[in-house]
């Protein structure tokens, strides 16, 4: 439910092109890496890459085309302070307006940049700084295109700082049923009073970030999806990575020293048993990884 094939900086490739390299290799890698996730028994992946984060979608419909997995993609706007430049004279109460609810409620509607790839789920996100003016735009535009279009939205938080909660207030003042939302990355931190009111708010919860063991350890994530299981919240939970092929922002060559976990095999290989050993049955398991996603995108409908 958030994974992305690649997170890239387009303009930083436009012009430093070693960056990036050879295409055709990327291309490869990213066909070789979804395949084999394929053969572990994964139909489909949610690839929550949008704008901020070098959404390009004729790449991934070439890489989706040559893989017999499923690539749902996403449309949004992915800041922790400011929109981006191109946004920065509009808005609401401007003269110009908010372009940014046209623009998704396009990407799901028509299709994206001309093609008939059509966005399946909106992304906002909010960091570590809080509800800025740029993040409470960007929250409020994909509230408006999710009541405009019924597509379901997923979220970006920073779970230390609890800005899940905030992020369901700014729903909840649009109008959306945070049923249907998912307060992602919510398996960054251990505190469960804060993910059984995420929970008891009525929205699915990522835990989403296996493999990401800087921010909190392999045993930490299985325990807190373990200790929630226990509590009865497998029918609030997804389970992810939110790892990429290549994401630009740290060197290549470090990420696999840093985090050796964080692909996307990680959970097949090493959660799936550690949650069985804590007591997460095949019931539960089941539920986070197919019943949750099917019912998140089978509640369609605007409203
Ligand atoms: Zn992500």
């Amino acid at each position: 439910m958030h994974e992305h094939v690649f997170v890239l900086s387009p303009e930083i490739h436009n012009n430093f092109p070693e960056v990036w390299g050879d295409e055709a290799n990327r291309e490869a890698d990213a066909v070789a890496r979804l395949t084999e996730l394929k053969s572990r028994g994964v139909d489909s992946i949610v690839d929550l890459t949008v704008i901020g984060l070098g959404r390009y979608i004729p790449r991934i419909a070439r890489i989706a085309a040559q893989t017999d997995i499923n690539i749902v993609v996403a449309t949004g706007v992915y800041t922790y302070n400011d929109v981006p430049m191109y946004f920065h004279f509009s808005g609401p109460g401007t003269p110009l307006g908010e372009p940014m609810v046209e623009m998704f409620v396009g990407d799901i509607e028509q299709g994206i940049a001309g093609t008939d790839v059509k966005a399946a789920i909106l992304k906002c996100a909010t960091d570590e700084p809080g509800v800025t003016p740029g993040v409470e735009r960007v929250l409020r535009a994909v509230a408006q295109a999710h009541r405009q279009t019924g597509v379901p939205i997923s979220t970006h938080t920073h779970a230390a700082t609890r800005r899940g909660l905030e992020q369901q207030q700014i729903f909840t003042q649009e109008g959306v049923d945070l049923s249907r939302v998912v307060i992602g990355h919510s398996g960054d931190t251990t505190d469960l009073d804060y993910l059984e009111e995420l929970v008891g708010n009525g929205s699915y919860i990522g835990m989403d970030r296996f493999g990401v063991d800087v921010f909190l350890s392999f045993e930490e994530r299985v325990d807190t999806v373990a200790r929630m299981c226990e509590r009865g919240h497998a029918d609030r939970m997804v389970l992810s990575h939110d790892a990429a092929c290549l994401m630009d922002w740290l060197p290549e060559d470090l990420v696999p020293v840093m985090m050796p976990n964080w692909h996307y095999l990680h959970i097949h290989n090493d959660v799936i048993p550690a949650l069985k050993e804590r007591g997460v049955t095949d019931e539960q398991l089941t539920t986070m990884l197919v019943d949750n996603p099917r019912k998140i995108f089978e509640n369609q409908g605007a409203y």
